[in-house]
């Protein structure tokens, strides 16, 4: 028998690997399970519509992905303290009619560093959209870390998210300087991306004893990345955050264990080259 799970929402929503981990670990168990991706334009009453209907239907859950991430937030009827402070919700959950937002972002973020055994105590942040939110506050609350210093080319929003995490702003023209002392420098912006510009940072003020996190993972390894890691420092990349942070809804909805592992990174880089090369 088939488990109506859930879908991921989005708009566009056609490159989503979310059903990929899903599936994956379903297949694992043995379990067939249905995991849709849902386009749903941008918009509060089609956003709405979409939930009411999974509901009324009787589905699990959903994720959510951009640009409906605060609309998600909004439209629970419950909130983890941390979805609040981030303003976002990236998983929702459905039990009666009832909805709870999570922000699993922030979890997959912080589970990836901890996973490449990295106990960071001064982080440089670039970036302040949405994914800094959360990144910000994995930092700060999940990991520990009591000196941050966050980085963005709109500097007004920079001075929110270290509002968010209690840290410090320097100038995004200042990155390189702040990288003095830094053991781990996150890429929270949409710089290095496939179709945008890369990263411009100088890293010689990083030591080779620090981290590089880059959240972007198309192309998995990132000018960023091949750079840090050159210079002999640890490189996290971004399917490390997407698949931990699918963790929490495959549980949550299937009451099943859910593992991040070798198997499953390989699934997703196939993905990704099927993606890049048709
Ligand atoms: P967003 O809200 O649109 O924020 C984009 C960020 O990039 C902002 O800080 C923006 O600065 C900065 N930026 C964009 N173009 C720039 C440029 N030319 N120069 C300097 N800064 C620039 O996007 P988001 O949702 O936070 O996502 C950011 C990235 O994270 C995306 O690549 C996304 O795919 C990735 N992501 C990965 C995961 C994962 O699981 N691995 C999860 C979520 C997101 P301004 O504020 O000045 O505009």
């Amino acid at each position: 028998m088939v488990t109506r799970t859930a879908g991921v929402i989005g708009w566009p929503v056609t490159h989503s690997l979310s059903p990929v981990i899903h599936e994956t670990w379903a297949q694992r168990e043995g379990r067939a399970i249905r995991y849709e991706r849902l386009a749903v334009e941008p918009d509060d009453a089609a956003f709405r519509d979409a939930i009411e209907r999974l509901v009324r239907e009787g589905w699990k859950g959903a994720n959510v992905t951009l640009p409906h991430k605060e609309r998600a937030l909004a439209i629970a009827d419950e909130a983890s303290g941390e979805a609040r402070a981030a303003g976002a919700a990236n998983m929702l959950t459905f039990s009666g009619r009832a909805i709870r937002a999570d922000n699993s972002d922030i979890i997959g973020f912080a589970q990836a560093v901890a996973e490449a055994g990295v106990k960071p105590s001064r982080a440089l942040l670039l970036g302040a959209g949405g994914a800094a939110r959360g990144v910000a506050i994995a930092l700060e609350r999940r990991l520990g870390v009591k000196n941050i210093v966050v980085a963005n080319r709109t500097r007004a929003r920079a001075e929110d998210v270290a509002r968010l995490c209690g840290g410090a702003v320097v100038d995004w023209e200042a990155r390189a300087d702040a990288l003095d002392g830094a053991d781990l420098l996150v890429n929270a912006t949409s710089l290095g991306m496939a179709e945008h510009d890369p990263l411009d940072i100088d890293l010689t003020r990083l030591s080779p004893g620090a981290a590089v996190a880059d959240i972007v993972y198309v192309p998995l390894e990132t000018p960023l990345l091949r750079a840090a890691r050159a210079k002999g420092c640890t490189g996290i990349d971004g399917l490390a955050m997407l698949m931990h942070q699918a963790v929490p809804a495959y549980e949550a909805w299937l009451g099943a264990t859910a593992l991040v592992d070798a198997g499953l990174r390989a699934r997703l880089e196939a993905a990704l080259r099927l993606r890049s090369n048709p």
